[in-house]
Formats: structure tokens, C-alpha cells, sequence
């Protein structure tokens, strides 16, 4: 039987999702970090069993797409040899886990992510498929708007907190607390239902009125959020962006050859572990305020076979149009698989044309249908309203 699930399921390696160009299978790198050999390994898997294009995630993973059924087992017998396949579907599933990227050797966030990924594969706890955690222990937050349902973060002072989505303030813990309160937490939101037949997440819970109990109740602060993250030099090394979230496996090659190892991000921006100088290439993004950055597409036309239009071609022909601190999502059809949050402008191909949705997401009804890729460009004030 086909390991694939139906679609609209959050994908895994060993549960894997059917789209319009084959499987899509995630590979979710533990601590948010490759090493060198890993980078190269999954370059190679690409090219051998996937179509050569590998997704990088809002969720801070890898995809290997185009993936054949008779490829799915080899694959993850290659992903086991280099050490990133978790040892069920479940226990890969329940591990959802963000990692700031702004750690150094020593700090607490290597050993919380491992501390995280293990009690969590202990927990048998039924999780809903998107929910997740954060790690976010910086002395600035960088993950504060980022999917997450549980985050260990610090307050101003520097102390650790524990805190679920939601709430504006968490619970202060030490250090060796913090993983077993995060369980603590996620424990509550099953047990007061908040999973609501698999699809629920905790600020919606706390939004419904759910009361978090005394014990888990928090009053710490946690510290200030961190201006946007852009390409660029950082102590920890190069940050890049790659446009429309996609590279190719050569491009994991060009990563690994210079033996720096990758941590993954939420932001289509991977930080090459110590590098001073930010790499370069095809569908890499090295200048901070690169137009590419505001705009998102899935694989489209003709990569997908359920796409209705090039949405790559359409969103690099408009990213220059869009305001600076607006966001274009171009989706191929309704299913939104590069983006389900919400963004200034979503564009979705149709039989019939364009249907744009305002502040809203592929989800969300249209304030207008059936535009022309061309009259977009032509016109893209279209895009931003007053018509
Ligand atoms: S959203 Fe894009 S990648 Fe996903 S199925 Fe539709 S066209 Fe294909």
C-alpha cells in the first residue's frame, strides 16, 4: 500500500504527501541544524529519487520532491544512513520543533532541542498534526511570529520561561524544567480539548476561553522581539535567502562543498554555520532588501501538474511592484502548499484566470476573479486595492 497520505496532511519522510509533481517528502533536521555530509547526502537523495528540487520550509524543514512510490524506501534508507529519519511516522510527527538559529556552542538551545526531541518521542502524545514547539532562547526573540503552539524563550533578564501561544506572559522555569513544562503544557491542551479532532492549536484554544491551570499559569514577561531577519552577516555566519522557498540539488552541493554546516529557518533563509562570506548562486539571495524576499510561490506550472499557471514567472514579474513590507503569495491553485498563513496579496491560479484575496490566505474568499497574468503586470496597483 502506499505509504502517501491524502492530502492536506502536515508531511513527514515516512508519511509523505501526494502533490501534482509526486511525493513530497519532509525531512526534518534535528536541532534545526545539518551537518556538512548531511547537506551533501540529501543533495544526492534529490537528485536520485526526487525531481532535483528540494523545498525549504516554513516549518524550518527540507523537502525532497518528485519523489516516485518505488523511490519512497530507498530514500529513507538513505535519510537512515545519515542519521535524519526518526524511528515511526509518529514520534516524527509529534517532533515539530523550531530552532532559533542564533545559538552558539555551549548556550542551553543544542541541548533543549535535544532534551525537546526526545521527551517528546517518549511521550506517546497524540498531537494535532501542525502542532508544534519553538526554541527561542535568544536574548532577543526571533520565532515570536512564527508557527508555534508551545515556546521556551527568556524574560528580559535572561531567565528561561515556558510559554503557550497565546498567552502574553509564560511561566518562569530553570533550566531543567523548561522541557518537562513544555510537556506539562501540551499534556493540558489534550486533556482540556483542545486537539478538536486532530486540527486544533493553543492560541485558538486560549482564544475559546480555555483556562490555563494555576500550575502552568505564568506571569514572566518574555524578552523583546528582534527586528526582521534578513540575508546578511551574522556572529553565528551567513544568512541567505532562496527565492520562492526552492533550490536545486545542486545548490546543496554548492552548501556543503564549503564544509560549513546549514541552520534551517522559518523565513525561506538558511545560516551557513560560521561562514563570513554570504554564498552566492542560482536562486540565492544575498542582499537584504532583495524584492525576491516579499514574494512567495509553489512549484506551478510547469513543475506541477495541478498548477493552472507559471507562478514563479508571475510573482518575479511582480516583486519589484509590491510595497517593501507587503507579501505576495502566488499559488498555482487552491491548495496553497508554499504558504497557508496569511499574506497582504494572494494570487491564486484558476481555470478561469487569477482569483486575489486581500490580508487573507488561499483559504479566504476573493475580492476579485478571473484577472489575466498579464493584466496584473500591466496594472499591479490591482494588487494593493482601490479599484
Ligand atoms: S499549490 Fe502549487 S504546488 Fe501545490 S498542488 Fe497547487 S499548483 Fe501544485
Amino acid at each position: 500500500m502506499s505509504a502517501a497520505t491524502v492530502k492536506g496532511w502536515c508531511p513527514g519522510a515516512l508519511r509523505p504527501m501526494q502533490s501534482g509533481d509526486g511525493l513530497v517528502v519532509r525531512v526534518r533536521p534535528f536541532g534545526g541544524r545539518l551537518e556538512a555530509p548531511q547537506i551533501s547526502g540529501l543533495a544526492e537523495l534529490a537528485e536520485r529519487f526526487g525531481n532535483g528540487l528540494v523545498d525549504v520550509t516554513s516549518r524550518a524543514n527540507l523537502q525532497i520532491r518528485g519523489v516516485q512510490e518505488d523511490g519512497h524506501r530507498p530514500l529513507l534508507d538513505g535519510l537512515a544512513r545519515l542519521a535524519l529519519l526518526d524511528p515511526d511516522a509518529d514520534i516524527e510527527a509529534r517532533r515539530n520543533i523550531l530552532v532559533t538559529p542564533f545559538w552558539s556552542r555551549g548556550d542551553e538551545t543544542q541541548s533543549l532541542a535535544a532534551e525537546l526531541e526526545e521527551a517528546l518521542a517518549d511521550s506517546g502524545l497524540a498531537l494535532p498534526t501542525k502542532f508544534g514547539f519553538a526554541i527561542d532562547d535568544g536574548r532577543s526573540r526571533v520565532l515570536a511570529g512564527d508557527s508555534a503552539d508551545i515556546r521556551i524563550e527568556r524574560d528580559r533578564a535572561g531567565g528561561l520561561l515556558v510559554r503557550a501561544d497565546g498567552a502574553r506572559l509564560g511561566r518562569s522555569v530553570e533550566r531543567g524544567q523548561a522541557v518537562s513544562a513544555a510537556l506539562a503544557l501540551a499534556s493540558w491542551f489534550l486533556i482540556s480539548g483542545g486537539a478538536k479532532g486532530g486540527r486544533g492549536r493553543m492560541a485558538a484554544h486560549i482564544a475559546s476561553g480555555a483556562v490555563l491551570p494555576q500550575s502552568l499559569r505564568g506571569e514572566t514577561e518574555p524578552a523583546p522581539v528582534m527586528a526582521a531577519v534578513r540575508p546578511g552577516h551574522y556572529p553565528e555566519g551567513a544568512m541567505v535567502g532562496v527565492a520562492f522557498g526552492q533550490m536545486l540539488h545542486a545548490t546543496l552541493h554548492q552548501f556543503s562543498a564549503c564544509g560549513h554546516a546549514l541552520r534551517m529557518t522559518p523565513w525561506r533563509m538558511v545560516l551557513s554555520e560560521g561562514k563570513r562570506e554570504i554564498p552566492s548562486g542560482a536562486g540565492l539571495i544575498s542582499e537584504p532588501y532583495d524584492p525576491a524576499l516579499r514574494v512567495i510561490a509553489c512549484s506551478g506550472a510547469p513543475r506541477c501538474r495541478e498548477a493552472h499557471a507559471d507562478t514563479r514567472a508571475l510573482a518575479a514579474a511582480l516583486a519589484p511592484r509590491m510595497p517593501a513590507d507587503a507579501r505576495l503569495h502566488v499559488s498555482g491553485c487552491g491548495k496553497g502548499c508554499a504558504h497557508s498563513g496569511n499574506s497582504a496579496v494572494t494570487l491564486i491560479a484558476t481555470r478561469a484566470g487569477f482569483d486575489l484575496v486581500r490580508d487573507g490566505s488561499t483559504r479566504d474568499a476573493p475580492v476579485l476573479r478571473g484577472l489575466s497574468g498579464a493584466d496584473i503586470v500591466s496594472d499591479p496597483s490591482i494588487l494593493v486595492g482601490g479599484n
